[in-house]
């Protein structure tokens, strides 16, 4: 009964979220003081707080800098202005323009939408205001690649929603979404590869959850090697659609076998922070071949070598792999790249040249989810 009134409190107390609109800092790496403006496609609207609106004709460029808690702009025709904030707006439906921060790394955006202005301490806080949809074909070429069948696509698009949607309040404190860097989701802005934006639109909505509908911690990598990780393994955080499963669809990709070799000092060096003494290690090695199996960690005398921090300490491809010595070195041999845990891109990839669907790829990689309409999907509840 108990736990019945706990689950009726948890649903009140997560109420289904509005996901129709979503803003992402811009640039959130470089932090950039200064930014280029400039309308592509249709005309903008340039709203100065301070002064009113200027209209922002195809073509048109503004440069703008932060100037202490304020910012200054000025448009290539020779209007300028100081506000406390600035907001460009489309001024016809379609308007598309570019971003660029000069003197950053960061390449210029194509972005949709509405993009906000403001001073922050130290940079500018540049906002895209638009929607999950809208910027999604861009996550999904950032995180699957350029080329790849329409139901690769269509998998990464249900995964790439879940993560944003599961994630919309992750900036809640910083006064927008998410942000457009690796710490929430790489964002290059919008995209046109039709594949990539057919595969989103024909999956519009959809998102992946648990049995609770919950929305799922929708981990993927690279390559799994032929065996994908348990997430309970890796991250010592277990879910039930995050377990190990026998993938004969990677094995084509040359990323599904590496090998390498490390000095033996630094191994030795390693196993005596471990409090190994180097010579006593011997079981631990095994044919020079990668390996069978993932190896979680294994034994010397009662201490434990976990091999995703070996994988980290010597920046391995992945935590899956046997060791030998030879001569003044140690080799491994090893299968797979990234983490192992959820869905391999490398056997999505194959499977949908296979001509599986979406569905059945991501049915394979998450065991005993269901993909369903994000308005019937929660968010889990955060401690
Ligand atoms: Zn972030
Ligand atoms: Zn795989």
């Amino acid at each position: 009964m108990r736990r019945i009134t706990l689950a009726v409190i948890l649903f009140i107390l997560l109420p289904l979220v509005s996901y129709s609109q979503i803003s992402i800092r811009i640039f959130a790496r470089s932090k950039p003081s200064s930014l280029i403006f400039s309308t592509v496609k249709g005309a903008c609207i340039l709203t100065d707080g301070a002064a009113g609106e200027v209209r922002l004709s195809q073509g048109e460029t503004v440069a703008v800098t932060r100037y202490g808690d304020r910012v200054i702009y000025s448009t290539l025709s020779g209007i300028r202005g100081v506000s406390d904030s600035l907001a460009f707006s489309p001024a016809v439906s379609g308007a598309l323009f570019t971003v660029r921060a000069p003197g950053s790394s960061e390449p210029e955006k194509n972005l949709t939408g509405t993009l906000t202005v403001t001073s922050f301490p130290g940079s500018l806080r540049i906002l895209n205001i638009t929607t999950i949809e809208e910027c999604l074909p861009g996550v999904v070429r950032a995180e699957a690649g350029k080329y790849g069948p329409s139901h690769y696509y269509g998998a990464q698009a249900v995964v790439a929603r879940t993560y944003i949607c599961r994630n919309i309040d992750r900036h809640n404190l910083d006064g927008y979404n998410l942000c457009d860097d690796i710490h929430c989701q790489v964002y290059p802005g919008v995209v046109t590869d039709s594949v990539i934006v057919n595969a989103c639109l024909s999956t519009a909505g959809l998102v992946l959850t648990d049995r609770d509908s919950i929305m799922i911690e929708a981990a993927f990598h690279g390559n799994c090697g032929g065996e994908t990780a348990s997430s309970a393994d890796v991250w010592l955080a277990g879910y039930p659609y995050l377990v190990s499963v026998q993938d004969p669809w990677c094995s084509y990709s040359a990323s599904s076998t590496w090998k390498r070799s490390i000095p033996r000092s630094e191994w030795n060096n390693y196993l005596r922070s471990k409090g190994i003494f180097p010579g006593t290690e011997g079981a631990i090695y095994s044919a020079n071949t990668p390996a069978p199996g993932r190896i979680t960690n294994r034994t010397v005398q009662g201490k434990k070598l976990w091999s995703e921090e070996i994988r980290l300490r010597f920046g391995l491809r992945s935590a899956y792999f046997s060791l030998s010595p030879a001569g003044d070195s140690i080799v491994f041999n090893g299968r797979g790249y990234g983490h192992g845990v959820g869905l391999c891109q490398d056997g999505a990839k194959h499977m949908a040249e296979k001509k599986m669907s979406y569905n059945k790829i991501i049915g394979f990689y998450y065991p005993g989810t269901i993909i369903i309409d994000v308005k019937y999907a929660r968010r889990p509840a955060r401690p």
